[in-house]
């Protein structure tokens, strides 16, 4: 996917329908990017406070901006960083906005074969999607393991969809509006909507 650029740090897309994210992954998938990289030098630490800046403006600048930040805090509890947040920090905009999001089952998400070797139902899934006009033989040939394997996945991935629905239903019929959402990014991040990252 060709890169653009957008003044100093903003990045979009030539295609519009793909966040800019998916394409800078040397920036939000930097291993400085995780809440508990520690870095230990002074140049550790500029080139973290520059990747979390150009992150921080790609988010900032994104379209996609509140519908992935109302994602991240009412639905899914990612990790990493994400709408210009923490994941520390979508945690208290969650206690702000009285929000519980269900932790993922791992137990319904990751399964084992006949070999021993673990594989995750989210690769079962991710082969599925990539091709799905190939036959489940095709998936389990890819992934070396059995066909009825193949299937518990998908029927595992389909429960815990539908579960994840469901909860979300319960706890939170509606979600926030999106004036309480964005009135509480702005008071855990101390940034304002369309402006520069707070220093
Ligand atoms: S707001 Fe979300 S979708 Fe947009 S660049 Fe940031 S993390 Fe990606």
């Amino acid at each position: 996917m060709p890169e653009t650029r957008k003044g100093p740090h903003v990045t979009s897309t030539s295609d519009s329908r793909v966040p800019a994210c998916a394409v800078l992954t040397h920036v939000f998938q930097h291993p400085f990017m995780e809440e508990d990289a520690t870095p230990t030098n002074a140049e550790q630490r500029r080139l973290r406070a520059a990747l979390t800046t150009r992150a921080t403006d790609t988010c900032m600048a994104c379209p996609f901006f509140e519908d992935c930040l109302d994602m991240a805090v009412t639905k899914h509890d990612v990790s990493g960083f994400v709408a210009a947040t923490t994941s520390r920090q979508r945690a208290q905009m969650r206690n702000l906005l009285r929000v519980e999001v269900t932790a993922d089952d791992m137990d319904a998400l990751i399964g084992v074969i006949a070999s021993g070797r673990q594989i995750a139902t989210r690769d079962v899934v991710a082969l599925r999607r990539a091709h799905p006009d190939e036959s489940l033989d095709f998936i389990a040939q890819r992934l070396g393991c059995s066909l009825s394997t193949v299937k518990r996945h998908l029927r595992r991935a389909r429960a815990a969809a539908a579960s994840e629905a469901d909860a979300s239903r319960r706890h939170s019929p509606e979600g926030p509006s999106r004036g309480r959402l964005i009135t509480a990014f702005e008071s855990v991040t101390g940034m304002r909507r369309g402006t520069e990252a707070a220093a």
